[in-house]
């Protein structure tokens, strides 16, 4: 008995040490400070992936470069961040002139190379000519690991298109890797590019939708049709893409968006068809695409794209965002999530749903969990939201994190995620700076101070 209280004794004092190691003051729950502006965001996808342990993550860093770090779930230890590539869009601190469009996008290929596309905000006159669109910034870059799996060296492949922007990766269970993205400036077709060999070569752009001059107004004599769009893997070898569409119009030019899209690319046959299975002609126009692939006419509200997944039946899900026009910009973007039923597109009235950005998990067709980033009173968090009826009602569930004050940015979900690691999020640091979290189920993955401060006091 007396054995059993000193053993009892003893356990607690164990359990009390490792309560405190547990809270070390030199651990921080972010992994880097040195991410800038907007560090990361959902068109830019995605931003991270699990392989083999590993969780691999990058983001903007210092003067917009693309940086990338490792975490190895086995054995809890992060490596880098360690620069990837040089971009041509240079932030510089202090001064606001942050671009903010070349952010990374990451896939890994099937021997373990890890390939990054950055740095593109339409291209330059200087590169040579445009041929699918107008002229914008910087040049659309792409970088690979000199090894499997080893983030600390890279090399340029000068293999794509320099005119590239809202960049994205979709790898295909046969190892096909889609770069999809807007081939220059607002004026520009929407585009991929496709590699059958690891990303050491690709094919020349083919285009998906098309820009073109439409009837103008008196205020507004030129005005050309414009696309925004977020691409991800469908069912089987399928590509989903949903889409909004931009009024590109001048003089008075603003970022008025309107309406949500859906369609689908059969890779096996190269077909694209609507959500109903009916074939479309590419590059699709804003006239069939009303007609063909309209999930939702928002009339004078202003919208955005957002994310969209499948469920078990391979019907979409779709959030998206809608708002009002402010001046040149969309304010109060609040989130509205779609579905398809078998039949017709729902539209789910929840107003709970926050201001906010982020990704879905669809687990059965009632059944939908949004990972979601943004302020609730005043106060920046990222938390699940989840429907079990369809998106009639969502419930706020676990709030993963937190911040104190100032602002809140997400990724799309990591690719594969490991459940520890769901999103990469930015929090405010110094000035431009922000400090980079990796947060899953149990919060952000903790990490020494003294390897997270990476940036010169
Ligand atoms: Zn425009």
């Amino acid at each position: 008995m007396k054995k059993n209280i000193i053993g009892l004794f003893v356990l607690f004092a164990a359990m009390q040490v490792v309560g405190q190691s547990g809270q070390k003051p030199d651990m921080v729950d972010y992994f880097t400070n040195n991410g800038l502006s907007g560090a990361v965001k959902t068109v830019q996808h995605p931003s991270g992936e699990y392989y083999k342990g590993v969780t691999y993550v990058a983001y903007q860093g210092p003067t917009e470069d693309p940086y990338v770090a490792a975490y190895n779930h086995k054995t809890a230890k992060w490596t880098g961040p360690f620069k990837a590539g040089e971009s041509l869009l240079t932030g510089k601190p202090g001064k606001k002139m942050f671009d903010d469009h070349g952010k990374p996008a990451m896939i890994i290929d099937d021997e373990g190379y890890i390939h990054l596309v950055f740095g593109g905000h339409g291209g330059t006159q200087d590169l040579g000519k445009n041929t699918l669109g107008n002229y914008g910034r910087g040049k659309m870059i792409h970088v690979v690991t000199k090894k499997p799996m080893d983030i600390s060296e890279w090399e340029e492949l000068d293999n794509i298109s320099p005119f590239g922007t809202y960049n994205q990766l979709v790898k295909m269970d046969n190892g096909d890797i889609y770069l999809c993205y807007r081939h220059g400036a607002h004026r520009s077709n929407l585009v991929y590019q496709l590699s059958t060999d690891n990303g050491r070569t690709f094919a020349p752009p083919v285009s998906i939708l098309k820009t073109k001059q439409t009837t103008g107004t008196e205020e507004n004599p030129d005005i050309q049709d414009s696309w925004y769009a977020w691409f991800d893997n469908g069912q089987g070898n399928d590509i989903s893409v949903i889409y909004d569409y931009h009024v590109c119009k001048e003089p008075n030019h603003d970022t008025e968006r309107h309406n949500c899209y859906y369609m689908v690319l059969d890779t096996d046959k190269n077909e694209w068809r609507n959500v109903e299975g009916e074939i479309l002609s590419v590059p699709v126009t804003k006239e069939l695409a009303d007609e063909k692939t309209l999930v939702v006419d928002t009339d004078t509200h202003w919208a955005k794209r957002g994310a969209v997944r499948l469920d078990k039946k391979a019907y979409p899900h779709i959030i998206f965002y809608q708002g009002e026009k402010a001046g040149k910009y969309m304010v109060n973007k609040q989130v509205i999530y779609y579905r398809w039923t078998g039949k017709k597109w729902m539209t789910a009235e929840s107003p709970e749903l926050p201001i906010a950005t982020g990704d879905i998990i669809v687990s059965s067709p009632k059944k939908a969990t949004l990972l979601l980033a943004g302020k609730i009173n005043d106060t920046p968090e990222l938390a699940w939201w989840n429907t079990k009826d369809g998106g009639n009602s969502f419930k706020k569930g676990e709030v993963l994190y937190k911040g104190e004050k100032g602002g809140i940015g997400t990724s799309a979900l990591i690719r594969n995620a490991h459940p520890d690691a769901r999103v990469i999020i930015y929090g405010n640091h110094k000035g431009y700076f922000r400090k980079m979290y990796l947060v899953g189920d149990h919060g952000p993955i903790k990490r020494l101070k003294t390897e997270a401060d990476q940036l010169d006091e």
